[in-house]
């Protein structure tokens, strides 16, 4: 790779047992880090879940994912997820409470932090997929052999221990309070 400061050929560098690419000129060591994501659990009055059908250009193609994509510069990943959700499904549902925290390792290279936001849905907008989500649907849990087939494994989790914390009486949310901090 080529350095983005100065454009000169990278080399390898080891540091902390951990192999990154440093430039041969001006030294700057390119750190590579999980990309901060959110996915948002939204569920409705009638217990259903919010599923979006993956476009065919995306990763994992024709499959279903709950609403989820990267956190914006300059934004809150409440922010992100209230706008993830508008823009895949077309409703306005903001996040209750952090019910998962899930690093994912993609065998296509990608590694994602991805914060799981729990949205209790209380309104009446009519579903509307968009951005790279082609179809989008309320699904009942009841019985998750009847759910479409999901691209990530992760959801396939989250909304099992959604499903059994509900069956439990044992809702272990952590609630938002004071989780956005601008300035120091
Ligand atoms: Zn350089």
């Amino acid at each position: 790779m080529f350095c983005i400061r100065c454009g000169a050929e990278c080399e390898d560098y080891e540091e902390g047992g951990v192999l990154r690419q440093r430039c041969s000129r001006c030294g700057h060591i390119h750190y590579q880090n999980p990309y901060p994501c959110i996915a948002v659990l939204v569920v409705n009055e009638q217990g259903e879940i919010l599923l979006g059908k993956r476009h065919k250009k995306s990763i994992y193609p024709g499959k279903w994912c709950l609403p989820c994509g990267y956190i914006e510069y300059g934004e809150t990943y409440l922010e992100a997820a209230l706008r993830e959700v508008k823009e895949e499904a077309g409703i306005t549902s903001p996040a209750d409470g952090i019910i998962n925290v899930v690093s994912n390792q993609f065998d296509n290279g990608v590694n994602s932090l991805v914060v799981v936001l729990l949205s209790h849905y209380r309104g009446n907008e009519t579903l509307k997929p968009g951005d790279d989500i082609i179809e989008t649907g309320w699904f009942s849990i009841e019985n998750m052999s009847t759910l479409p087939p999901l691209a990530f494994s992760a959801d396939e989790f989250i909304i099992t221990k959604y499903k059994n914390m509900l069956a439990e009486g044992s809702m272990t949310i952590l609630t938002l309070e004071g989780n956005s901090v601008y300035g120091h």
